[in-house]
């Protein structure tokens, strides 16, 4: 076994660290203060590769593979302070070009992924329902054929990029058997079709700078060469995407981590009390070194899930485990770095309080820390 990274992925890697620094990080305070999406950093990341990382060139993008795009998170979540940004970022790309680059008519690739690599259009996908979230395959939202076309009627909820989307990816109902059985069928839909309402932006505990939003669907005609994949295919679809963004978006958080736990080292060795550095008491470096092997152990998960996916391997059990326990450390690590900043942990001057609220989305999106046990638990014969 070969842990080392090529050269290509560390040069990529530093490179973008580099970038994250100089132009995501002005003002984000301000920024998730006011929920304000940073539209020129996203440009900015189109600029620099990071919307196209696994798609082919001939689309503009890198055509790069797992592991590598991982790497690349990695780097967006370690330099860019903006982690509503980079979660917009991910959700572009793991969430409606991978779906559209492995399911998606030459027709569709050739309109949607050259527009989606450089930030022209912005994409997201819409599976969530006020009725059904974790039993997503119970979803209410329809599609009817009516001659070439098809008629999409229902509401779907908390859709990240909805507000500042272009198209989105609709799962809809189109049968009467749920999920793999051939019941749910996908649809790219253009925001400004007709009958497509956006609702106002939700206002939300963290990731504030990513606007997420309730999208209603009434009547929206879409014609069939809309429909992604083949009818009843909308279940694999999803699946699929869920192995790239349960490997890849928790490669961004396990970025973060690593910033944070820079930032943990600095303060506690700094940081004096007692007459000493806090990082000499043991409660302190514990606190620090269950950081530190919480990483460790998180990109292990996450790299066997990019060596699977590079092999054409399928990935599902491992990309649940990773997701499970990368996003559970995300969360007790941002508890731990505020603890280990004191007073300080729990003001927006320091990133730790933004950190916190940030990583608890992770233990719910994605499907929740539950569903994946679940996944696990049928996975290994239960
Ligand atoms: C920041 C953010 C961004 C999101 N972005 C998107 C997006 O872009 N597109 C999209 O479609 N959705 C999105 N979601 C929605 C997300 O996928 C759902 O919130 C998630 O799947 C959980 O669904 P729910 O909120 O309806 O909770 P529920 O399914 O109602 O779950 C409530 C609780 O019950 C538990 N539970 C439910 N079923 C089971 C079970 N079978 N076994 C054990 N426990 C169970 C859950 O684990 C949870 O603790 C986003 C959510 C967040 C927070």
């Amino acid at each position: 076994m070969d842990f080392s990274l090529t050269e290509e992925q560390t040069l990529f890697r530093s490179q973008i660290v580099e970038f994250a620094r100089q132009r995501l990080n002005t003002g984000v305070i301000e920024r998730d203060t006011n929920h304000e999406f940073d539209r020129e950093g996203f440009l900015a990341c189109g600029e620099m590769g990071l919307l196209g990382l696994a798609v082919p060139e001939q689309y503009g993008g890198l055509g790069l593979g797992c592991i590598s795009s991982m790497v690349a998170m990695e780097a967006l979540g370690y330099g860019a302070d903006d982690q509503g940004l980079a979660f917009v970022v991910n959700t572009q790309l793991w969430t409606c070009e991978m779906p559209i680059l492995n399911f998606g008519t030459d027709a569709q690739k050739e309109e949607y992924l050259p527009k989606l690599v450089t930030g022209e259009i912005i994409g997201g996908h819409a599976t969530t329902e006020p009725n059904s979230g974790s039993d997503a395959f119970a979803m209410q939202t329809k599609a009817v054929q009516d001659g070439d076309d098809w008629i999409i009627n229902g509401s779907k909820t908390f859709i990240t990029n909805a507000p500042i989307a272009d198209v989105l990816i609709i799962f809809t109902s189109t049968g009467e058997t749920r999920g793999f059985g051939g019941g749910i069928t996908a649809f790219l839909v253009n925001t400004d079709t007709e009958g497509v309402t956006i609702g106002k932006p939700l206002d939300k505990m963290g990731l504030r700078t990513s606007p997420t939003a309730e999208v209603t669907l009434e009547d929206v005609r879409v014609p069939s060469s809309q429909m992604l994949g083949k009818k009843g295919g909308g279940a694999a679809i999803f699946s699929s995407e869920m192995e790239w963004e349960r490997s890849c978006l928790f490669a961004c958080h396990l970025g973060a981590m690593e910033r944070q736990l820079e930032k943990c080292i600095e303060y506690a060795r700094d940081r004096k009390q007692f007459g000493q550095s806090i990082g000499k008491f043991q409660a302190v470096s514990h606190r620090i070194a269950n950081m530190k092997m919480r990483i460790e152990m998180g990109r292990q998960m996450l790299y066997k899930v990019g060596w699977l996916k590079d092999s054409k391997k399928r990935a599902v059990l491992e990309a649940a485990i990773a997701k499970l326990y990368v996003s559970e450390a995300y969360v007790q690590s941002s508890l731990d770095a505020v603890a280990i900043h004191g007073g300080y942990g729990f003001m927006a001057e320091y990133e730790m309080e933004r950190m916190l609220r940030d990583s608890v989305g992770s233990v719910l999106y994605s499907g929740t820390s539950d569903i994946q046990r679940n996944i696990i638990s049928r996975w290994i014969g239960l």
